[in-house]
């Protein structure tokens, strides 16, 4: 799936791209999944790897294929993607480190029109068939994103979407809530519009997936990139906390949000609730039934 050649070594895949080898490796936390870290090389490049002992090589390269489709659109930063690949069953990808500058005054406007450019870019390339998906499935957190291509945007955010997340929680519903549920999803259609155009999106897109970069401007990392509508994005970034007003004014001005999004909103936020509630368990189970009942 990927152009990015796989390696079978860290220190392979580091002599091959810089003719160097390790000489300081520092652990960077705060990420939510994988094992990350400094990499110092013996020529004083600086790499970032992340890695991880449980998963395949396929869930870094379906990473480095969503970074590549972000860096493409030339709209917005993003790490440059260097290889991957899996040693001795630890997986593992080399990125461009990023190295952390000041913010410069309008930094969220900036971001927000830069995001609306990503969002304008056309998606011809990154789906094969079908306008809404991907090029191959990726991964939310840990849990497998669908992204098989569909003609519409409301029967891929119900097939691909929210109804694979239901499925996996089936079991902590109650009866009255599964009917809802069905009816929910049946009722799509009503609830949700077509985007004027797809849009390729980051579809991750809270304050832990994105840094400052050297130049002072926003870099988006760790996306779980798809075709769909822009509002998930927008969404997204509401769902802990909420962007700075700014982002969202500029935002608006270069790709004003369309019609009835605040209605929309919880609707594209409960597949990322789903999904936590699936990752981490109970907690969620109330922000979701929550919005089901609202809905349904
Ligand atoms: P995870 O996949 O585990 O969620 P992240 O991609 O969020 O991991 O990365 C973990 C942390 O590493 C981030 O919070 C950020 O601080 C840092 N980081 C991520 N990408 C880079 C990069 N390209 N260069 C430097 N630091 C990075």
């Amino acid at each position: 799936m990927s152009e990015f050649k796989k390696f079978s070594s860290i220190d392979g895949a580091l002599k091959e791209l810089f003719g160097g080898v390790i000489e300081k490796t520092e652990r960077i936390f705060g990420g939510d999944i994988n094992d990350a870290f400094k990499l110092t090389l013996s020529g004083g490049e600086k790499v970032f790897m992340k890695s991880n002992r449980t998963a395949s090589s396929s869930f870094f390269a379906a990473e480095a294929a969503g970074l590549s489709a972000i860096a493409s659109t030339g709209a917005i930063g993003t790490p440059e993607v260097l290889g991957f690949g899996e040693e001795n069953g630890r997986a593992f990808l080399l990125l461009e480190f990023i190295n952390e500058g000041r913010e410069i005054p309008e930094y969220w406007e900036v971001f927000g029109r830069q995001l609306a450019g990503m969002h304008k870019a056309g998606t011809g390339a990154y789906i094969n068939g079908g306008k809404f998906g991907f090029m191959a499935d990726n991964y939310i957190g840990h849990t497998k994103q669908i992204n098989t291509p569909k003609d519409t945007w409301i029967e891929f955010f119900r097939d691909c979407r929210l109804e694979p997340q239901f499925r996996m929680a089936e079991h902590l519903f109650s009866a009255s809530d599964l009917k809802r549920i069905n009816r929910l999803l049946d009722a799509l259609d009503k609830l949700l519009i077509e985007p004027e155009h797809p849009s390729l999106l980051h579809g991750d897109l809270w304050s832990g997936n994105f840094m400052t970069g050297r130049g002072g401007k926003a870099v988006i990392i760790d996306p779980a990139a798809y075709v769909g509508h822009a509002e998930t994005d927008i969404a997204m970034t509401e769902l802990f906390g909420g962007f700075r007003r700014e982002f969202y004014a500029a935002y608006n001005e270069a790709a004003p949000l369309e019609h009835g999004y605040d209605d929309r909103r919880d609707l594209y936020n409960l597949y990322h609730l789903l999904n936590h509630l699936n990752m981490f368990g109970g907690s969620y189970l109330s922000s979701v039934t929550r919005i089901v009942r609202r809905y349904a």
